[in-house]
């Protein structure tokens, strides 16, 4: 007797775990690398380590969210009234869904976006409606045209999953002048401490010109911290406040909260997750180039590979214990996304794909 649409859902599906390749291939964990997730290779911050540690002595407490969203509202000189925690960006985004979307209205996301925008849609009864891309990335037009009257959401990936790609910020200020302000439009930028600083602009300061613009970020990505889970959205306080009344009251840990405080702050650790990631993308593109392989220029922690055949050296990846995401369920059956890791994983990865080419 579940809802009838609910079986018409199609599950989302993480990277392979390292312990099931393990178990399957008989490959001991430590001989795994997983470049599937986009995580950080560095691990987590050593203060944010820290910070956990100390947070343990509290943990027989229910959390306290308020001095990470103090310290949030202060980076980013919104007011606390402004800020939403995730547990991890995907809360925020299900957050959204759940108080503008339900059965009888739309949303609208780019061809090849991240998945959890028609997901969180769907669950909702609401309908998504796909605007095709241009060159794997967003297409303002497109979008635009697939805004129907009971459209209530658009999202925008910027940079986008799995594709990498990137509207440079004066087109996606032209894009969000266009959008109707009924419309909710966020703005989803899990990765966008990875962009060049010439290309970064602090879109949060776009949330006071439009009250419908909601920007979500996280520390999975450059903090390191996608195993704690969290995320925060910033909108003007009424879409905030909206937010928060359906909002799960305890949804992010006190070891989480504790973390991404302290990751905060560590910009060290930042700086050496940013050069690592440039290094390592300098590196598989040219690694790439060798094999005669295309792939999506990136403005991501990950890169898009061209294959001819995507299931088949997948699997011959997974036999040399080296796990990818392959994007058949984004419609990208000859695609391979591959996550930017340290010089030794990327070294290995190249290494067996080059055999697996070969196979
Ligand atoms: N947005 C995008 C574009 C992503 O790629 C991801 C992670 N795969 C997320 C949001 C969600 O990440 P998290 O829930 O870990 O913050």
């Amino acid at each position: 007797h579940a809802l009838p649409y609910i079986r018409s859902i199609s599950p989302y599906v993480p990277g392979k775990p390292i312990t099931q390749l393990s178990r399957e291939m008989g490959i001991p964990p430590e001989k795994i690398i997983k470049l599937a997730s986009n995580e950080n290779p560095l691990g987590m911050s050593p203060l944010a380590r820290r910070a956990i540690e100390a947070a343990l002595a509290g943990a027989e407490r229910y959390p306290d969210q308020f001095e990470l969203i103090t310290a949030l509202a202060e980076r980013h000189g919104v007011a606390a009234e402004q800020i939403v925690l995730g547990n991890g960006s995907n809360d925020l985004l299900d957050l959204v869904a759940r108080v503008f979307l339900s059965a009888g209205r739309s949303s609208v996301a780019a061809e090849y976006a991240f998945a959890i925008y028609e997901l969180v849609t769907d669950i909702t009864g609401a309908e998504t409606i796909i605007a095709p891309a241009r060159h794997y990335g967003h297409d303002p037009a497109t979008m635009l045209a697939a805004i129907r009257p009971d459209a209530r959401v658009l999202w925008i990936a910027n940079p986008n999953n799995p594709t990498g790609t990137f509207l440079p910020y004066a087109d996606l200020r032209t894009f969000i002048e266009r959008i109707p302000p009924h419309v909710v439009v966020v703005l989803d930028e899990a990765y966008s401490e990875y962009l060049l600083p010439t290309e970064r602009v602090e879109s949060i300061a776009w949330i006071r010109d439009f009250p419908n613009l909601v920007v979500t970020r996280t520390f999975s990505k450059i903090y390191g911290l996608a195993g704690l889970r969290v995320g925060y959205a910033v909108a003007q306080a009424e879409v905030a406040d909206l937010m928060n009344r359906v909002r799960q009251p305890f949804n992010v840990g006190n070891l989480g909260l504790a973390a991404a405080l302290a990751a905060l702050d560590d910009h060290l650790f930042l700086a050496e997750s940013y050069t690592l990631n440039r290094q390592g993308m300098e590196q598989l593109i040219s690694g790439l180039k060798q094999l005669g392989l295309e792939h999506i220029p990136s403005h991501g922690n990950f890169i898009t590979v061209a294959v001819a055949d995507g299931a088949a050296i997948n699997h011959s990846l997974l036999k040399e214990g080296v796990i990818v995401r392959p994007l058949g369920g984004y419609g990208m059956p000859n695609h391979l996304r591959v996550t930017i890791g340290r010089e030794t994983e990327n070294r290995r990865f190249l290494a067996a794909l080059e055999k697996a080419l070969h196979a």
